[in-house]
């Protein structure tokens, strides 16, 4: 078992969410912490701090997201790392909150705005992580600086701290909401592929098959009318061995796209397995199946090929309209497998009618 390709894999697709996560928190960063230093500036100004810590506040406001990021981009673990730049963020909110000497406004801004955004891109885990990075920095720099403790904000300091206040929470609003539907487009198209053939677009044989289960039990509950019709391509291996497999595939999608021109929209179309398609038609007996069939094969034999000019595109199908006394769907299947299969050996390019069973 290939199992070193298989971590290899494994290991590039986590690589690659760990980078679109340090990709989704560096803008938030950048701007958090612009607009974060002017609440920290209003309040540690009074204070008349060393040059050093006006250094460190320019550092921290608008050179570290870009370090971060940086770091995160390059590292085997984007997203560990990452997670790890958001511990530091929040070490740094604790240390600043200590330096302002716990004013209260601009501290109450900084640890909320950035318990909002642990919370948001590491749920409770790294809200509490966060938490306790904002306490020991706070403690640690409270300490070194002698605790000071000035918890009075003055309306200056408060007007500094507006931007933070609307702008941030906007901001990251904007950035959930975005993610959100970029993962509803995903989520989507998860779906859709996990319903459709990737070739032809028709539903799969294990979507098909739910479709036709749905349908069948619609005919027993409600004594619906509905016509089982399973089709083969004629001599499709010649096909592919004469005109190559991607004419072959061409052919698929030549086939498929008759059968949903011939064919209603509430008609359900799929592939079946390689060369074979299904279609379940509601409210349609055998005789209305086989007139709508028989119109596509006309069709079919006036399609010609760019590249195979002389080949015709045959098929041979199997008819089987409901009946009362199947037992479940595969019956159904079996019955108008079982014409396909007369079909086939009466001589191909050809429809069969199911045998109804007493
Ligand atoms: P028959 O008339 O009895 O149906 O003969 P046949 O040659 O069509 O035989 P069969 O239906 O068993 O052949 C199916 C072939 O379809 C075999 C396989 O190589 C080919 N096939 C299956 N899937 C694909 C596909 O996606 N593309 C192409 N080009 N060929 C496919
Ligand atoms: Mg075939």
């Amino acid at each position: 078992m290939p199992i070193a390709p298989l971590i290899a894999t494994t290991t590039a697709t986590t690589r690659r969410s760990g980078l679109g996560f340090a990709k989704r928190t560096y803008l938030p960063r950048i701007v958090g912490l612009a607009i974060g230093s002017l609440c920290v500036l209003a309040a540690i100004f009074p204070l008349h701090p060393p040059f050093a810590v006006w250094l460190l506040l320019a550092f921290n406001g608008f050179v570290w997201p870009h370090i971060a990021y940086q770091w995160s981009i390059r590292s085997d673990k984007p997203f560990a790392t990452e997670i790890r730049n958001l511990l530091i963020d929040a070490l740094m909110g604790g240390a600043w909150v200590a330096a302002m000497g716990f004013n209260a406004l601009p501290a109450v801004v900084i640890l909320s705005m950035m318990s909002m955004n642990n919370i948001a891109s590491g749920g409770l885990p790294l809200f509490f992580k966060g938490l306790a990075a904002q306490i020991i920095g706070a403690v640690l720099t409270s300490a070194v600086l002698g605790f000071p403790f000035y918890p009075q904000t003055t309306p200056q300091q408060l007007y500094l701290c507006l931007p933070m206040i609307f702008i941030y929470p906007t901001f990251l609003g904007f950035v959930t909401y975005r993610t959100a539907k970029h993962l509803a487009e995903k989520k989507r198209e998860l779906l859709r592929i996990s319903m459709r053939d990737g070739l032809t677009g028709l539903y799969n044989r294990r979507h098909w098959e739910h479709l036709l289960h749905n349908e069948f039990d619609g005919c027993q509950r409600y004594g619906r009318k509905a016509t089982l019709i399973l089709m083969d391509i004629d001599h499709f291996k010649t096909i592919n061995d004469t005109f190559g497999h991607a004419l072959g595939d061409e052919a698929l999608i030549v086939l498929a796209e008759e059968l949903l021109l011939g064919l209603r929209v509430v008609d359900i179309v799929g592939r079946y397995g390689g060369d074979e398609f299904g279609a379940v038609l509601p409210n349609t007996s055998a005789e209305q199946a086989s007139q709508a069939l028989k119109r596509i094969q006309e069709s079919l034999n006036v399609i010609a090929f760019r590249e195979a000019p002389e080949l015709r595109l045959h098929i041979s199908a199997g008819i089987a309209e409901y009946q009362q006394g199947m037992r479940g769907y595969q019956d159904w299947l079996k019955a108008a497998d079982g014409a396909l299969y007369r079909a086939k050996n009466n001589g191909r390019n050809r429809q069969e009618l199911a045998i109804p069973q007493p």
